[in-house]
């Protein structure tokens, strides 16, 4: 992939790629819809996937799918060697110390289910305060209502300002010595907001609280290093990375891990079953019960090393670039307020217009072939905060481009004089 080293754009240290090549390696971008090219702006709800992660899922299938875990024949071999590759190269993605840390599950939602349902009925009880910000996605805020409901303990939410910063200081006075858990966003998926993770989570520990990060949006985006974080678990999935959907990972500390009991009881996490009573594998088995999903993860393995080969570096400088230029463009549309303009912000510009719905926008702008999300973004209580009921939201990908980021200023043109 060196050779696609083109010239220097964006951060100029960091040297780029070859954008017009990259998008070759995505089968779907070369569509028209309504005989117009596609231009794919919403990368932050699920990413297009590379011919590489599509070749590894179909090669599996082709030529040595199996059972994982169970035959002592070759093809089950093959396929076990396979499923633990993608594990080992997921830890090596977050630089976890060990792929015993990498629990497999469907995605980010069912990571927190699980850290709320294990780790949160067996250390957490009535009266301890579990943490979260006001930015965070459903799927981070309801698992904690419901342990909440179920245990009594008290739900705290960390405001943001209206730029959608997480002031540090902010975040302290939330803590306190009741606070057992902090669960926050690393990145924002409806402000993109980054928010100073280590920092947070340096305080947490200070306080006495274990901290879950939900890293969806910084997966695509960003290096995670869970060690140099010191975070006690981490969770992404795997179709925001250019990976399939129906897997994501669980990382934790492999000592919390083993002290948690199995969310599922099944086949493959056991060590021993009688009629009386069964015994557990330790993490990562334990909560995988049953079937897993092999064919994903050997394509979630391929996605990796896509990103990697590819450079997480020159990812993040590349769609820098491209959400200063975007973010510069549609300012200058009249009544066009972008919402959240945090200074540390991934490439996700969340907004609204004058006299136009979010689903007005979305819906003309789809016209002219250009996908962006229009709603809530599974962040209701975030809308709240900014008195919106929705807006629409243009995330940039890897591939994307400057001339797309033109295609939708153009098309956000056409809604002002529709609408304006
Ligand atoms: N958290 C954030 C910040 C997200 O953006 C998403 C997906 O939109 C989720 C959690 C849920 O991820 P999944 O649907 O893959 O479980």
């Amino acid at each position: 992939r060196e050779a696609d080293v083109a010239t220097s754009i964006g951060d100029n240290s960091i040297a780029s790629y070859d954008v017009e090549k990259v998008r070759k390696d995505f089968p779907i971008l070369s569509q028209e819809v309504y005989g117009k090219p596609l231009v794919y702006l919403d990368n932050a709800a699920s990413a297009q996937k590379p011919k590489v992660v599509i070749d590894a899922m179909c090669q599996n299938m082709e030529t040595y799918y199996s059972n994982v875990h169970r035959g002592l024949h070759r093809l089950s071999q093959l396929s076990t060697d396979a499923f633990e590759a993608a594990r080992e190269k997921a830890a090596d993605f977050i630089n976890a110390e060990t792929s015993d840390e990498i629990v497999f599950l469907r995605g980010a939602t069912e990571a927190i289910n699980l850290v709320a349902w294990s780790y949160g009925r067996t250390f957490l009880k009535a009266g301890d305060e579990v943490l979260i910000s006001e930015m965070e996605h459903h799927a981070n805020i309801v698992p904690w209502q419901m342990l909440r409901d179920e245990t009594g303990i008290e739900l705290k939410v960390v405001p943001i300002d209206d730029d959608g910063n997480l002031s540090l200081e902010t975040f302290s006075d939330c803590l306190s010595a009741k606070t057992r858990l902090v669960a926050i966003t690393h990145i924002s998926n409806a402000l993109g907001t980054i928010v100073p993770l280590k920092d947070i989570i340096r305080l947490s520990h200070a306080a006495g609280a274990k901290v879950l990060v939900d890293g969806c949006q910084a997966g695509p985006h960003m290096k995670i290093d869970v060690r140099d974080l010191d975070v006690d678990f981490y969770c992404f999935s795997s179709h925001k990375v250019y990976g399939p959907t129906g897997i994501g990972v669980l990382y934790g500390k492999l000592d919390l891990l083993n002290a948690m009991p199995p969310h599922h009881g099944g086949g493959e996490m056991i060590d021993r079953v009688t009629f009386e009573m069964s015994t557990y594998k330790d993490a990562p088995h334990r909560f995988e019960p049953g079937t897993p999903a092999i064919i994903e993860a050997i394509g979630f393995g391929a996605a990796i090393d896509y990103v990697k080969a590819l450079g997480q570096d020159r990812i993040s400088a590349h769609e820098q670039g491209l959400t200063a230029y975007a973010t510069e463009r549609m300012l200058e549309i009249e009544g066009l307020r972008i919402i959240g303009q945090a200074q540390e912000k991934a490439s996700i510009v969340s907004f609204v217009m004058d006299n136009a719905h979010a689903h007005d926008i979305g819906t003309i702008i789809d016209r002219a072939g250009v996908a962006v999300r229009a709603g809530h973004h599974c962040a209701q209580p975030l809308m709240d905060r900014f008195g919106v009921s929705a807006t629409a939201r243009a995330s940039f990908g890897l591939y994307n481009t400057r001339a797309e980021v033109d295609a939708l200023v153009a098309a956000l043109h056409k809604v002002k004089e529709l609408l304006g």
